[in-house]
């Protein structure tokens, strides 16, 4: 979301003259859009806002800025903290960054404003009538790019800071998605990933599978992905659309956070390990070759060694491609942050590394069942360490290596699979 907010951003930059730069020592504006649901961000954050000072220091005239999450939760404090920031912006506000840039060119005062933390995105996509309003993201890369449907969540988790910081549920108009779809297309885009923080409460004037199924009929889709999905909101219908689908490929990310019904209770994500099972059954009957990812919170505060062993259990039940793992990090503001029986950092750690080892033996399974067969392989480009090396992604969402021929980025090709470790797949082109 902050990465579709960052393009956002500098697309409306772009508008009043100013270019990317690699070279922060040489910007004239430094705008950190900044994420806040783990403490590591923030202490990023502020690693880098000290640093910026020595740049201020050289060059006067630099705008600092500091956006998104933590802008939203720190405001004022953040210029109390760090006075050689000129301005932050909440993320209700990211559409103004541009008249505030060009305020603070005009007079160099502090700026804040998180007013508004439930505001839209103002700017409109598509190729109208060129009204001052409209912004044309300056997108990265050149294959895959994200489309946001929906900002904010409803769900209030107990150990999440999102809807604090991004406010309740608001969802984008369909033709607006499917014009900013339509324009990232003739831009040459293949993959589109449609974005929010919980995309199947799409509420926009249809159902996220109504949404999904119009946008894989636009011409130029090659591929279609989402994230993320709420396991309480995965609908029967959505179901239907993904297995149906033409271009929507068969990946599901399906956050569970946790294996016992005692710790997901506590975390208020309401289903138990019992329903999230039968959802998983329902989509691998429906879809036999879905590839299905998660994230998993571990050290949450009560948990004991038992419910540990549980979701050690429950992951060798279900079998996931692959799981995104993390230590949870205590948030200021959510109730989860207050809960007795916090655990101790030499636990969590040792947890996170059992856990790891368990996903990754299942990961690796995976994938060495999927050698000698063929897929169908997306190309992003040249490996970073080696150009004759090829990586691209299969429709279930793996990097796959392979060595380069012809093969142009963002072609469809076929890659028959020789090799498989835990996080990629290596194989040959098949002509
Ligand atoms: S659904 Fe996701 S974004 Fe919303 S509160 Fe829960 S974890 Fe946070």
């Amino acid at each position: 979301m902050n990465v579709a907010d960052s393009e956002r951003m500098a697309g409306l930059l772009k508008k009043i003259g100013y270019t990317l730069t690699e070279d922060a020592d040489r910007a004239d504006l430094i705008l950190i859009n900044t994420c806040c649901v783990r403490a590591t961000a923030e202490d990023k954050v502020l690693g880098q806002i000290g640093r910026f000072k020595s740049l201020k220091r050289e060059n006067p005239s630099l705008i600092l800025g500091v956006a998104g999450c933590m802008a939203q939760k720190e405001g004022e404090n953040l210029i109390k903290r760090a006075p050689h920031i000129d301005f932050v912006l909440g993320t209700g506000q990211s559409s103004e960054v541009a008249r505030v840039v060009r305020s603070i060119e005009l007079e160099r005062k502090h700026f804040i404003d998180i007013s508004n933390v439930s505001g839209q995105w103002k700017v409109e996509s598509g190729q109208g009538s060129g009204s001052s309003s409209q912004c044309f993201p300056l997108r990265g890369g050149q294959v895959s790019t994200f489309v946001p449907i929906m900002y904010g969540c409803n769900n209030f988790c107990t150990y999440c800071i999102v809807p604090y910081v991004r406010g309740r549920e608001r969802s984008r108009k369909p033709e607006e998605i499917f014009d900013e779809v339509k324009q990232a297309v003739a831009e040459g885009f293949k993959e589109i990933t449609l974005l929010g923080q919980n995309v199947n409460s799409y509420s926009g004037g249809m159902t996220f599978a109504e949404l999904l199924t119009a946008v894989d009929k636009i011409d130029g889709v090659e591929r279609l992905r989402f994230m993320t999905s709420h396991p309480k909101d995965l609908s029967d219908e959505l179901i239907t659309a993904i297995a149906g689908g033409k271009n929507i490929c068969e990946h599901i990310h399906l956050p569970v956070q946790y294996g016992s019904d005692k710790i997901l209770k506590r975390m208020n994500r309401v289903y138990t390990v019992e329903k999230y099972l039968k959802l998983v059954e329902k989509i691998r009957k429906a879809i036999p070759d879905v590839s299905l990812t998660t994230d998993l919170i571990v050290g949450f505060p009560g948990e004991t060694e038992q419910d540990f062993l549980e979701t050690l259990d429950f992951l060798r039940a279900v079998k996931f491609d692959a799981a995104f793992t993390f230590i949870y990090s205590k948030r200021s503001g959510t109730p989860a942050a207050t809960f007795d029986n916090q655990i101790d950092d030499e636990t969590k750690h040792r947890r996170l590394e059992e856990l790891m080892k368990v996903q990754n033996a299942i990961s690796l399974e995976k994938n060495l069942a999927l050698v000698d067969l063929v897929v169908e392989v997306l190309v992003e480009g040249a490996s970073k360490t080696d150009d004759k090396i090829f990586t691209g992604r299969t429709r279930s969402n793996k990097l796959i290596l392979f060595e380069h021929g012809n093969e142009q980025a963002g072609e469809l090709v076929n890659v028959k699979i020789s090799q498989a470790q835990t996080w990629l797949l290596k194989g040959n082109v098949i002509k």
